[in-house]
């Protein structure tokens, strides 16, 4: 017998009305489509439609759904042991924390797990301020850090607004962008120096002696798929040394496979003093993040306690589900094939793309990250309009998601980008297939030129 009922989605959507209090939209506006089932990189609603997912849901879903070795895993993990508090010692915790350790960069080798990704950046700058004993944070306007109290006052980008003033000591810079120079800009190392000197310069009038940390997104997921120029990551690992700021890369969303490797800043071989991750470490099959720690970090909290926790960090579900994903990474080789999807068909393919829309300003990206920067005026570079005024997604970005939809893609559209971000597992065919479809959906795009 089941404890678990069998709804209709009538039910389903009625009792979401009732009952549901959603994130981030407003409750009477939103609609949400009832998802009875998925598989691979698709979902099915329950009128059938099947949809093949280039948004990952929350760009999260690397491994794909229901993958069953991943399945078994937390049903075996359940039937082992379904919960145990922090303080204990578990077997899978340990192994997740060994394998996390394995494969970040350098002397990474402390994990504190959290939740989910908002937590690990909450976490990451207490340890960093306690750890300087500053309290300045730089944080980056084109950035999504998370949306509790500290990660919202950390995160650049509009969705602060709403929650300010929040928390006092933060201060924001440009990153690097040459789409949309902040620099005036020309060239990559020209975006790059400038974007170098912008930082100290803010270092220098803030007073380095006050700020305990940089955070930053590896490569800037939710505002653009912004991919730093080679040498700007050193740059900042540079300045961060020369003034003891304790350098924080978010690889919430950049890591685990998605960028086409383990973690995204072994692109550039850097090695920052904190990492934080979620999402992709076991693609939300069970919420759990995380924030990874140098072993100098480590040691100011051997004498001293770290004052924070969580009643589930670490927990046995999640943690399980994190071993048996990477090993399926290690095994099916998946982040070798999501840089070789990017290399391969994702940037050719939107090269062709680029060249052949009006609509297209610019593409970017790697692995299986990647945008498509929408725009009115491909001289001026005006983006789509792609809001209406109670927030929806309206016209032009609206009717180019619907477009997609029709033809049964599930498309990532944020502002005025469509992001390319299926599983990272995705099929050649599958993703050829998906690409086909966008180049039609643009021609809708390409009517508001
Ligand atoms: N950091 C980055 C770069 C993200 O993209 C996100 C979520 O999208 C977060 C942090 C917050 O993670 P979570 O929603 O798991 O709290």
């Amino acid at each position: 017998m089941s404890d678990l009922p069998q709804l209709s989605g009538e039910q389903v959507h009625e009792l979401d009305r009732a009952h549901v209090f959603h994130s981030w939209s407003a409750q009477d506006l939103i609609d949400p489509l009832p998802i009875e089932s998925a598989k691979g990189v698709r979902f099915t609603d329950y009128a059938g439609t099947e949809y093949l997912d280039f948004s990952s849901q929350l760009v999260n879903v690397n491994i794909g759904y229901q993958h069953p070795r991943l399945v078994a895993a937390i049903q075996e993990q359940a039937g082992r042991m379904a919960t145990l508090a922090p303080g204990f010692a578990n077997d899978m915790r340990s192994e997740a924390a060994r394998m996390i350790a394995e494969k970040a960069p350098g002397d990474l080798e402390h994990v504190f797990f959290t939740n989910g990704g908002a937590e690990a950046n909450e976490n990451a700058l207490r340890m960093a301020r306690i750890h300087t004993g500053r309290h300045k944070i730089l944080s980056a306007y084109r950035s999504y850090h998370g949306a509790t109290a500290g990660s919202i006052a950390l995160t650049g980008d509009p969705r602060r607004w709403a929650s300010e003033p929040g928390m006092p000591g933060v201060v924001r810079y440009w990153g690097p962008y040459l789409y949309r120079s902040a620099f005036y800009a020309t060239s990559e190392e020209e975006e790059r120096d400038r974007a170098l000197q912008h930082l100290r310069d803010t270092i220098a009038v803030e007073g380095p002696q006050t700020i305990a940390a940089i955070i930053l997104e590896t490569v800037v997921g939710t505002n653009g798929i912004l991919v730093p120029p080679d040498g700007y990551l050193a740059g900042v690992r540079e300045i961060c040394d020369e003034h003891g700021i304790v350098m924080i890369a978010d690889e919430v969303m950049a890591g685990f496979a998605r960028c086409g490797e383990w973690f995204a800043i072994d692109h550039w071989g850097v090695t920052p003093d904190i990492i934080t991750f979620a999402k992709g470490v076991n693609s939300g099959y069970v919420p759990i993040g995380g924030t990874i720690v140098s072993g100098a970090i480590r040691e100011t909290f051997g004498p001293k306690p770290y004052p924070g926790g969580l009643t589930y960090q670490g927990h046995p579900l999640a943690c399980a589900s994190a071993v048996a994903s990477m090993r399926i990474f290690e095994d099916e080789g998946v982040v070798e094939h999501s840089r070789r999807m990017g290399e391969e068909v994702i940037g050719p393919r939107l090269a062709e793309i680029e060249a052949k829309h009006p609509s297209v300003g610019e593409v970017r990206g790697l692995g299986t990250f990647w945008a498509l920067e929408l725009v009115k005026d491909p001289q001026t570079r005006e983006p789509l309009v792609p809001y209406n005024a109670s927030g929806e997604a309206a016209a032009p970005m609206g009717a180019f998601a619907a477009a997609c939809k029709e033809r049964g893609l599930w498309p990532f559209v944020h502002f005025n980008r469509t992001h390319v971000v299926p599983p990272c597992v995705i099929e050649e065919d599958d993703l050829r297939a998906g690409l086909d479809i966008l180049d039609e959906a643009l021609e809708v795009a390409d009517g508001y030129v």
